[in-house]
């Protein structure tokens, strides 16, 4: 029944991890990729069909063409990167998860709310510049991957760096001293369960390469690769707690159907062992490419690898079986 359905994705982020488990799990596969990529997406035997692009603006002529196909879309980090929150939504071929999520995901004072009010610890927000307890970081709206943050410690910078964002919206927040840890949760609305599949922390240039070098620089944010973690079993539960509240939480707040699916809460733990959430994403991350086949977490839920992308693509297939696809696209 399966290979009556074809997954597609976009051609970057996670697009081989996302294929890969949907061929694993019996469905027909398809990347809309850059022309320019095809020969790269050729090399993938698990990649049944690709269809050529010059730019992905071009995605609502394409979609057209897909309609007939029984087509899935498994949305990822560069969608809203490369076709923009207004692309997302107006997407009519099937699209796995609730597109209603990202409007919260996307404000950073609606998600900044969802988390308070679903009782996670988050790093306090500063309204008033007078009010500010440095050191802080200044953050963009919308900032792709950490690009355009800055660390500040005193009121003469921040005055400098409030200037370069030039009217553009940006929130400044406490700056949380630790280790930061990236948790992959998956929430079947099928079963009602939550699951934790993996975890990674970020590699981010230059951040993470001060302590090689003797002098003051600058840190930034950007994100350059990620590595595995595994967390203090005695931390676990709390782990759990957290995704439990969030996913409860946009139930009432966002709607019945609520958050669902693969999703991120990113932390950073302090040597209290306290964990503050300072973001979360509502899809599969770049860090679950570490565990295509299976990571630590998700091989004490099942006797098989199974990756992200691979739970993505079981879970549409339990929902074929149970005459329960409606429930899970948007
Ligand atoms: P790319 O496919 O590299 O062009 O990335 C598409 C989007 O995903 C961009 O917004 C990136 O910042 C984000 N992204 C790519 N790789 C990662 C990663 N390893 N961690 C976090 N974000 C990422
Ligand atoms: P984000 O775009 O919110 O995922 O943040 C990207 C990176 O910026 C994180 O991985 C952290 O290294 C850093 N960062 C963001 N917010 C904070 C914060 N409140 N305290 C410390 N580091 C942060």
């Amino acid at each position: 029944m399966n290979n009556q359905y074809t997954i597609a994705t976009i051609g970057s982020h996670s697009a081989l991890q996302i294929l890969k488990g949907a061929k694993d799990e019996g469905f027909k596969t398809l990347v809309i990729a850059l022309n320019k990529q095809i020969s790269f997406y050729k090399r993938y035997s698990f990649i049944d069909e690709i269809v050529g692009v010059d730019s992905f603006s071009e995605f609502p002529e394409i979609e057209e063409k897909l309609i007939d196909k029984n087509v899935i879309v498994i949305p990822h980090g560069s969608f809203v990167a490369y076709l923009g929150m207004e692309g997302n939504k107006k997407m009519t071929l099937p699209y796995f998860g609730n597109k209603k999520v990202l409007d919260f995901e996307f404000d950073r004072v609606k998600q900044g709310e969802w988390l308070k009010e679903a009782g996670i610890n988050t790093p306090k927000e500063f309204k008033n510049i007078k009010d500010v307890e440095f050191p802080v970081i200044i953050k963009s709206f919308g900032a792709a991957g950490g690009k355009g943050y800055f660390l500040i410690n005193n009121k003469q910078d921040l005055d400098k760096k409030i200037k370069l964002f030039n009217g553009k919206q940006f929130v400044i927040q406490q700056y949380i001293v630790g280790v930061s840890l990236y948790i992959h949760y998956f929430y079947s609305p099928l079963t009602k369960t939550l699951e934790i599949l993996s975890m990674d922390r970020r590699y981010e240039t230059n951040v993470d390469a001060l302590g090689r070098i003797p002098f003051n620089v600058d840190p930034s944010y950007v994100v350059v690769g990620n590595s595995p973690l595994v967390l203090r079993e005695s931390m676990l539960p709390e782990a759990y707690e957290m995704g439990e509240k969030v996913v409860k939480k946009s139930q009432e707040l966002i709607s019945s159907q609520g958050l669902f699916g693969p999703f991120c809460l990113e932390t950073i733990i302090t040597p209290e062992q306290k964990f503050y959430v300072i973001e979360i994403s509502a899809r599969i991350v770049a860090g679950t490419n570490l565990f295509i086949e299976g990571s630590p977490y998700a091989d004490l839920l099942y006797n098989e690898p199974m990756s992200t992308g691979r739970r993505i693509a079981r879970e549409i297939k339990n929902a074929i079986k149970e005459n329960k696809l409606k429930e899970i696209l948007d």
